[in-house]
């Protein structure tokens, strides 16, 4: 008998009302019951003042060493207090109203407290007292969200005779295959252990398995209506292959990542299909985006369509053009960048050529989607840094052609999540790992009076023949104070350094061509200094900069610090990145310790999802996201990760055909094919 079609009441103890009382629980059969799960566990072990956190939640046991003594405040309330020896420290207890307790407390007896522990006081407020030592099965108690009529303790009685009742008749939806690869717990297991823990430990083995089951369900899920939505977008086919690639990777400088090649034969296949590529392609700072970018437009160009990338702004269109045309003239390609700065008889001729294909490649900024630019035959279409335009400015580019296969690139680690949970139908390729030879960028975090050294540091690294970038403090109010904050910096260190260091001044109010006349004497080391706004703050590459200092750091936040960060470590030199911040906030510190302690993008947006909350990434989105009873694709996106590959290889091989191990996870699938009527938009 399926446990999912067993009635909730076939539970002994359970009759016709507390069945009822269930169902307001959304808990019908003995399957629901069996996973439904503790929000919370209550932990009992025996805990030492030495390794315990203020304001943790402790179970002592001690030696009681003083009488008690009683304080009354007003006429209700009091206090009573003693003190007890617990593996050698003298540690005091207070319980508040419970002064009846009084005469059971005798010196030189053993209690066991449970309650809040404060670390600088060495005290613990308690809530629970216990005579001599505890006597548990474990020491860790689950807590159920209770309702009026149900208490926690209702819930965990029912469920531990639910347990004993149908344990050997719950079936293990996942291969062994797979439970051996990720070390996961069988499923009953898993749910006893969430139940009735022995230990936190186990809690955690329990959770990880619950949460992979849970994912791999659901991206299986997508998976199946992906496919389903494939087969109404068909777009065209280029045939395309790795071997016309060999006279682009002959004459790039450095030769692919892992990563790299697997992202580029990732995107080969979806422009050799017939249906229409939507892909993510997600890297960290440094990652090398730009070459996968180009060795796919090139393979694009060759089989006779054009290629369009889209950068948010000039600074890094005018860079891609550049990199681009270095890499792609020689071997007879044309490039060409069409931006705001390319105007009157310039443009014209430019978006005659586009129209009538002489040019292969354009790069652009949002000119690139004004109405009057069209392309003779537009198969390819990349948007670089992606979050930076709206979903509107995406669709316009992608409609500069008959269906052509749009690649998004990002350094934002977020979106993986978003891809996923939100664009339902985006594939994604991930890289993963940097270049060979990088050195971890060190970061530093100093206070404004350590400025001078700063400055000393500079100059050390500049006479080694590096370079520096200085980022003025940021005024998002105020774009006239902000770029009035890069002036003064600017004036200050041009002075300090008396033109022994060349210095440059980049900010938004510069014209386009100023732009690009202090970019370029930058990545010329004409410059060795560049004093900037944020404006350099995505894509700029000049992999020579070895040190980022970031004045005012504290009011950035970490995703566009880590962005910044990302301008130096892009060559083979140690490179160094110093936030100058006096954080007024806890949050603003916790912040820079953060910055000085990873340079995982992932880690940082975990981390910075944890601090500001998920409520405010997700916002609305989630509420299109299912329900889980206990993963979290904020917390858990590693898993999700995990588990969105695991699902495209279980659909694409066809174990689920032949395989007896998968034919639950088959089974599964087939029912919710049915389901026609779900939407993922
Ligand atoms: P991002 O992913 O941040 O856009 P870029 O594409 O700008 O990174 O690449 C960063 C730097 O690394 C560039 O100077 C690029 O030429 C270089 N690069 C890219 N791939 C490799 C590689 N496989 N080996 C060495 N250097 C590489
Ligand atoms: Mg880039």
């Amino acid at each position: 008998m399926n446990l999912s079609q067993l009635r909730v009441d076939t539970v002994k103890g359970i009759g016709e009302e507390s069945a009822k009382a269930l169902g307001g629980l959304g808990i019908y059969t003995v399957q629901d019951l069996l996973e439904f799960f503790p929000f919370r566990y209550e932990d009992y072990s025996l805990k030492s003042p030495g390794d315990v956190a203020h304001e943790d939640r402790v179970t002592m046991i001690g030696t009681i060493q003083s009488e008690p003594s009683i304080r009354y405040f007003g006429k209700k309330k009091n206090r009573l207090s003693f003190r007890m020896v617990v593996d050698g420290v003298l540690v005091q207890v207070n319980f508040f109203n419970r002064a009846f307790l009084k005469t059971k407390i005798q010196l030189g007896s053993t209690v066991t407290v449970t309650g809040k522990w404060d670390a600088h006081r060495l005290t613990i407020t308690g809530s629970e007292l216990k005579f001599g030592e505890i006597e548990r099965q474990g020491n860790v108690e689950p807590v159920y969200h209770a309702t009026s009529t149900i208490s926690s303790k209702q819930l965990q009685r029912w469920i531990k005779v639910a347990l004993e009742m149908y344990e050997n008749q719950i079936v293990e939806p996942l291969p062994a295959t797979i439970r051996e690869r990720y070390k996961l717990l069988n499923k009953t297991e898993t749910i006893r252990h969430l139940h009735n823990p022995l230990h936190p430990e186990l809690v955690k083995q329990a959770r990880r398995r619950y949460v992979y089951e849970e994912l791999l369900y659901f991206q299986l899920r997508m998976r199946v209506f992906k496919q389903q939505h494939r087969e109404l977008q068909t777009g065209r086919q280029l045939i395309v292959s790795r071997d016309q690639l060999d006279p682009f990777f002959a004459q790039l400088p450095f030769t692919l990542t892992g990563a790299q090649n697997q992202a580029v034969d990732d995107i080969l296949a979806d422009i050799s299909s017939p249906y229409r590529m939507n892909r993510l392609l997600q890297g960290d700072v440094g990652s090398g985006k730009t070459a996968v970018a180009a060795a796919c437009m090139y393979a694009v160009v060759k089989a006779g369509a054009q290629s369009a990338l889209m950068a948010p702004t000039e600074i890094l269109a005018e860079q891609h053009a550049k990199s681009l045309a270095d890499w792609f003239e020689p071997l007879g390609l044309s490039v060409a960048l069409l931006a705001g700065s390319v105007k009157g008889k310039k443009r014209t001729v430019l978006l005659e050529k586009i129209a009538t294909g002489e040019i292969d490649i354009v790069v652009g900024t949002h000119a690139l989607i004004q109405e009057d630019v069209f392309f003779h035959n537009l198969g390819f279409v990349i948007t670089d840094e992606q979050h930076r335009f709206g979903v509107e400015q995406r669709r316009v580019l992608r409609s500069k052609g008959e269906s052509p296969d749009v690649l998004f690139m990002t350094a934002t680690p977020i979106p993986r999540t978003l891809a996923i949970s939100v664009f339902g139908d985006m594939d994604v390729s991930v890289l993963n790992e940097l270049p060979a030879g990088r050195k971890p960028i060190e970061t530093y975090w100093v206070t404004h009076d350590l400025f001078e050294r700063v400055l000393g540091f500079i100059e050390k690294e500049v006479m080694a023949g590096h370079q520096a970038y200085v980022i003025s403090p940021l005024i998002e109010e105020s774009e006239k104070l902000d770029v009035q904050n890069a002036i003064d910096l600017y004036t200050m260190l041009a002075n300090h350094y008396q033109g022994n260091i060349q210095v440059g001044l980049m900010h938004g109010r510069l014209s386009a061509a100023e732009k690009e006349d202090v970019m370029s004497a930058f990545a010329k080391n004409d410059t060795q200094l560049l004093v900037s706004t944020t404006v350099v703050e995505v894509g700029v590459n000049v992999p020579n900069a070895t040190v980022m200092v970031i004045y005012d750091a504290d009011r950035f936040g970490l995703a566009q610090l880590h962005q910044l960060r990302g301008r130096v470590g892009r060559g083979d030199a140690q490179s160094t990145c110093i936030l100058v911040a006096k954080p007024k906030s806890e949050v603003g510190k916790e912040r820079m310790r953060i910055m000085t302690e990873t340079t995982d993008g992932f880690v940082l947006s975990e981390r910075d999802l944890e601090l500001r909350g998920p409520g405010d990434f997700f916002g609305s989105k989630q509420s299109g996201l299912p329900d889980f009873k206990l993963a979290d694709v904020v917390h858990d996106y590693r898993t999700l990760e995990t588990a969105r590959q695991d699902a495209d290889v279980i659909i694409s091989s066809n174990v689920l055909e032949h395989d007896e191990e998968y034919a639950h996870l088959a089974r599964y699938l087939k029912e919710i094919g049915a389901y026609e009527g779900e939407k993922i938009d």
